[in-house]
Order: structure tokens, then C-alpha cells, then sequence
């Protein structure tokens, strides 16, 4: 293992035994084609850690036969940060396990000392699949595979998100000013570093520099979660609810990522998101006390809660 290799070791989680054991989904290339696996767009923590389970799964000790950069598209989404060819470095060299830290997903090269990061932002999307399986949109970059025959497509309707191949992580830019992961920071951490955040408490939750990880969705239900109103100044969080917080923030994280693990097992009944309480439900019964959900859109952002359950707050204007 090279040093980059070493190095990216410490992303590897520790606490996996909070989660379920990932059920097999059998060897693939015997008898039949593996599925085509599509992942979701905007993904947050939860997703991407499942993304990161399926990607090793299916291809760690793999080789790169061959890569192909889509003439448009590839050269916005793409960065060549070691300045020696995109294409030709990834050519030829073995897969090894996919990390993930906040919302990049890092894909390591265990004879290679190079990482390639990628960070789909609200549209980029990961495709699994057979050469001629239906693109989900358009594809700027593939990577083909050989035994089964498979090829592992980015497509980004938007061209949002950015894929980084370098040798170093410091010239990616914004990852150096991560804050911890969301499911890996403890409670004293958590309290000593949401004193330097002003504002509300769920802006907070969704910056990077704080806390890795969680988006707009997520941020929704683990406030709900805490019975916390989302526009909540953080000055004004007492240490019960801060404490509160962190545990609401770990436990939706961990149970939702065991259900998003579920959605794409062998019940194709499950929409994506199914299990949301609140998030995008405006009007329908809180589950917990049955007031209608509040919705309110700002910024482009659509933020859920129930005022029975989660009090307070200065809703702009809306009492
Ligand atoms: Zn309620």
C-alpha cells in the first residue's frame, strides 16, 4: 500500500458495528448479469455511505480496462490535479475500497499513490451497470471493467459535481476545511465546536466546516428528531438540547442509512426516501402529535418541522 493508501486508512470507519452487516447480494458473473445500480441524486450521508458499500463491494480488485471522457461535460466535471493525464494514470490500475468523508466519496488505488475524490453535489450520479444498460442522463466519464463486463458511469444532468484525481487531498478544494464526519464526532467535540457557529441551529447542521455529511433533508428529520425548531438561534440551544442534538444527529443517521441499505434490496416496493417523517410531508399529520407539517421555502431550500413538537423560533415573519 502506497502512502496515500496509509493515509486514507483513517477514513475508514470505526463504528461500522453500529451498523447491520451489509447482507450478500451473491458472486457476481455467475450464471447471470449483475444488476445495473443507479445511485441518487443530492445524496447525503446516508446514501453515500451505501454508495460506498456498493462500489466496494462490486468492484474492489477490480481493473480499470479503459477510460472514456465524454467530449462535452468531462472537461467542467473533471480535475487533473496531478497535471500527468486523467485518462492515462487511471488506465490499467486495480480498485481497491471506496472511502467516504462527509459528502466525497474517495476511491483508493492500492498499488497506485494517487486518490480519486468525487463529490456529486445535487446532481451527480453514479451508474453501475452492463455496457448497454440505459444511461440515467448524460454520462462525462466511464470507467469500463472487465469479467462480468461492466462500466461504472458518472452522469451529471447539471454538471454540479466534480471528480478530483491528485495525489494529494489538501489540493481538493474545501476538504481541507471539513469539520468532522457526521457520524464519527463525539459529544464533547460536538459541543466544543458548535460554540464557534453563530446563527440557526439548522444552517449549522448543514456546513461543511462543522459537521461532514448532512444537507437539507437530512437536517430536517434529525431536528424533528430533537424536537427542535430549525430556526432555533444556537445561542439560545440549552446544553440538555445540544446534547439532545447529537444523539438525535447519530441515531437518524445510523437508522437511515440502514434503510436506504434496504431500498435497494429484493423490495422493489420502496420509493427512496419513504421513511422521511418530515422532510418534503408539508400537511400531512406530524406522526408523533398529528399537527399538520409546517413547510416554509428559503433561500431554494424547503425546510419541514412540526411547530407542536418543535417550538420557538423567529419564523421570518410567520408565527
Ligand atoms: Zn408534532
Amino acid at each position: 500500500m502506497g502512502t496515500i493508501g496509509a493515509e486514507f486508512s483513517r477514513f475508514v470507519r470505526r463504528d461500522n458495528l453500529l451498523l447491520k452487516p451489509v447482507p450478500p447480494t451473491g458472486r457476481l458473473g455467475v450464471g447471470r448479469n449483475p444488476p445495473c445500480y443507479t445511485s441518487r441524486a443530492v445524496p447525503e450521508l446516508p446514501e453515500l455511505e451505501v454508495v460506498r458499500e456498493v462500489l466496494t463491494r462490486r468492484l474492489a480488485g477490480r481493473r480499470i480496462e479503459a477510460v472514456t471522457l465524454a467530449p462535452k461535460g468531462a472537461a467542467v466535471v473533471v480535475r487533473d490535479l496531478t497535471g500527468e493525464g486523467f485518462v492515462s494514470l487511471l488506465t490499467g490500475v486495480l480498485l481497491g475500497e471506496v472511502h467516504r468523508r462527509g459528502k466525497f466519496l474517495l476511491f483508493d488505488f492500492p498499488r497506485a499513490p494517487f486518490t480519486l475524490a468525487v463529490n456529486p453535489k445535487l446532481s451527480g450520479r453514479f451508474q453501475l451497470c452492463a455496457p448497454g444498460d440505459k444511461k440515467a442522463g448524460p454520462v462525462h466519464v466511464t470507467f469500463h471493467m472487465a469479467e462480468p463486463r461492466e462500466d461504472l458511469r458518472y452522469v451529471d444532468s447539471k454538471q454540479m459535481g466534480q471528480l478530483y484525481l491528485t495525489r494529494d487531498t489538501r489540493r481538493i478544494p474545501t476538504f481541507d476545511e471539513m469539520g468532522p464526519d457526521a457520524l464519527d464526532i463525539g459529544l464533547e467535540d460536538f459541543q466544543r465546536r458548535l460554540r464557534s457557529f453563530r446563527g440557526e441551529i439548522k444552517g449549522i447542521l448543514t456546513r461543511a466546516p462543522f459537521v461532514a455529511g448532512i444537507g437539507n433533508a437530512y437536517a430536517d428529520e434529525i431536528l424533528w428528531q430533537a424536537r427542535l425548531h430549525p430556526y432555533r438561534k444556537r445561542t439560545a440551544l440549552t446544553a440538555e438540547e445540544i446534547v439532545t442534538l447529537h444523539q438525535a444527529m447519530r441515531q437518524t443517521l445510523i437508522d437511515s442509512t440502514e434503510k436506504v441499505r434496504r431500498e435497494m434490496g429484493d423490495d422493489v416496493h420502496l420509493k427512496p426516501r419513504d421513511f422521511f417523517v418530515v422532510h418534503l410531508r408539508g400537511g400531512q399529520p406530524c406522526p408523533r402529535c398529528g399537527t399538520p407539517i409546517s413547510e416554509i421555502t428559503a433561500n431554494q431550500r424547503v425546510t419541514s418541522f412540526c411547530r407542536t413538537c418543535q417550538p420557538g423560533g423567529l419564523v421570518r415573519g410567520v408565527s
